[in-house]
């Protein structure tokens, strides 16, 4: 690379200089978005081993020009590079329990819960706890319905002080899953001393049960494992009932796929809310 004027880093390479063109566009598109209400939160069903409705995962989305959305998958990691989602959790924590809110002002909704991600780099912020209490605060929540995913990289790279900040949430009544589990180390002596309510088994696993004996085998020792450990187990990905079947018949508590519904807004949630 070689400098050309006072900051701009220039690449000889023309497919590397548009790969960084790329991103900073959408860094740009990402701030545009922060500033003008850009983006979209969507909702996915969880249900408990009955089929009921237990609550939901929220999911963002960046609906752009003409209807193309940009996934996830796609801007949360450049959103972490740039520090930019630190902003953009606090956008989903904040329009989250304000779902919360509302769902917690009628009978029929109020046992209903929502899971937030949480990124690594949001959860490292100092001042994290602080920003929770705030946010259930204002919303004026019950924070036991509020459950955040953390993934393994967010928690293992400073496990005391991330023991200590989940407690300290957890004595406010927050939950936590463990998101993408079996994807990372999933070492058993750690998860012995963080307060983890629930186990998220990653949806490969659960997508390669049927063709693939280790991913069965894998899922298997995670139910097992987790019911020794007085975890609960929710499976994302169900797709087919035979999938859902087996897990029930071991044990699974939770379910989260497009078998019981896609991630929608909540102005579409009518059928989920009958079931
Ligand atoms: P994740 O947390 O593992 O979320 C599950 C992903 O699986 C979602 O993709 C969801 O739409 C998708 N999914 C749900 N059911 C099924 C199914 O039955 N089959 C298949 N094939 N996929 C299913 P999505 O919404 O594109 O999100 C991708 C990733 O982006 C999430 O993975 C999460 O890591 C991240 N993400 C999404 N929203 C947020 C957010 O608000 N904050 C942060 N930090 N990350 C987010
Ligand atoms: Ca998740
Ligand atoms: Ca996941
Ligand atoms: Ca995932």
């Amino acid at each position: 690379a070689k400098e050309n004027g006072r900051n701009a880093i220039r690449f000889f390479n023309p497919a590397m200089q548009a790969v960084v063109d790329a991103h900073a566009r959408m860094e740009i598109g990402l701030r545009e978005a922060l500033n003008t209400g850009g983006f979209r939160l969507l909702y996915q069903p969880q249900v408990d081993r009955h089929g009921r409705l237990a609550g939901a995962e929220a999911l963002i989305r960046w609906p752009g020009a003409a209807g193309t959305t940009v996934s996830p998958a796609d801007f949360i990691p450049l959103a972490e590079d740039t520090g930019l989602i630190v902003q953009i959790g606090q956008w989903v924590l904040d329009t989250a329990c304000t779902q919360l809110a509302r769902w917690q002002q009628s009978s029929s909704t109020r046992h209903l819960s929502i899971a937030v991600n949480v990124s690594a780099r949001q959860f490292r912020q100092a001042d994290f706890v602080t920003l929770v209490r705030r946010t259930v605060e204002n919303a004026g929540i019950d924070p036991s319905r509020l459950k955040l995913e953390l993934t393994e990289s967010a928690i293992l790279d400073d496990l005391d002080e991330s023991i200590t900040r989940m407690n300290q949430l957890r004595e406010l009544g927050i939950h936590f899953a463990l998101d993408d589990f079996g994807t990372g180390y999933s070492s058993l002596s750690y998860l012995k001393r963080l307060p983890f309510a629930q186990l998220k088994i990653d949806q490969s696993f659960i997508r390669d049960m049927a063709q693939d004996e280790g991913s069965e085998t894998i899922v298997l020792a995670i139910l097992s494992m987790s019911h020794a450990l007085d975890l609960e187990v929710i499976a994302e990905g169900v797709e087919t009932p035979t999938q859902r079947e087996f897990l029930r018949l071991h044990g699974c508590e939770f379910f989260q796929g497009y078998l019981f519904g896609r991630p929608l807004p909540i102005e579409d949630w009518q059928d989920f809310l009958a079931m």
